[in-house]
């Protein structure tokens, strides 16, 4: 079967920029893109804005006809009630988020979301109709122990359960090392990563998930170095921290030339 996954960069904003500064940051984006035409028909373009940003955007995008998709960076495990602070999948569905990102290292770290967590908020995204971008990656000190592949493998195994196999789902690998810290796992390294996390969806899944399922790199991804990225047959995209602030550095790595 030939395969035509289409890439998918995605821009993790984490805790950056308020709903003003989210105006500035997608006009400079679409601008620095508006030359690149059908730009949109080989490449997705997401956004992964905080929480008080999504409205704005969502009605910029939409005024603007802007072709990037919009994604929040948590979700939920609950469809509604009383959980203070919680954001349902109901309300990101509603502000028409196609993403929400599961289990970022970030917050497995500082919020002790465990694998079982990061599992009941895929079924919640799936609820609703909200992609879930499932992260996985191990630490430096796990990969010194365990090599790079098996904290992932066993994450992303506990994130699927109880996934149907029609269930849509992106996964990203990202190595806690290569978050933030300039110092990019190497393509060889995401490509092997990547393409055992692909097996992890055919024997879940099955196999025609596991041929549409996007699985992604992030961690230190740059406009330098993403095309030596995505020239690996497994790996459809990037998840992109500090490089999707920047407007040209951003509108670089959607850009990028393989
Ligand atoms: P980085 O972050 O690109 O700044 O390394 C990636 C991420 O955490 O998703």
């Amino acid at each position: 079967m030939v395969v035509s996954r289409k890439p998918l960069i995605a821009g993790n904003w984490k805790m950056n920029l308020d709903h003003l500064q989210s105006v500035a940051l997608v006009q400079k984006l679409h601008w620095a893109l508006k030359d690149a035409k059908h730009e949109s028909d080989t490449v997705e373009v997401a956004l992964f804005p905080p929480f008080t940003d999504l409205r704005t955007v969502q009605t910029l995008v939409d005024a603007d006809k802007i072709p990037f998709a919009l994604g929040a960076q948590d979700i939920s495990a609950h469809d509604s009630g009383a959980y203070t602070g919680e954001i349902s999948g109901a309300f990101l569905a509603k502000l028409d988020c196609s993403y929400v990102i599961i289990g970022h290292s970030e917050r497995r770290e500082h919020h002790n979301e465990t694998d079982e967590v990061v599992a009941s908020k895929v079924q919640a995204a799936l609820r609703h109709g909200v992609v879930p971008v499932i992260c996985v990656g191990e630490t430096a000190e796990d990969l010194e122990k365990f090599g790079a592949s098996a904290v992932p493998v066993g994450q992303l195994k506990i994130a699927l359960e109880n996934v149907p196999a029609t269930g849509d789902i992106v996964v990203a690998y990202e190595p806690v090392w290569a978050i933030g810290s300039g110092q990019a796992a190497t393509p060889e390294q995401a490509q092997d990563v990547c393409a055992t996390l692909r097996s992890v969806v055919a024997e879940t899944l099955g196999a025609d998930a596991a041929e549409r399922t996007r699985v992604l790199y992030g961690g230190s991804v740059k406009s330098n170095n993403i095309a030596s990225f995505m020239r690996e047959p497994d790996v459809d995209g990037a998840l992109v921290g500090g490089g999707s602030l920047v407007a040209d550095e951003f509108a670089a790595i959607i850009r990028f030339q393989k």
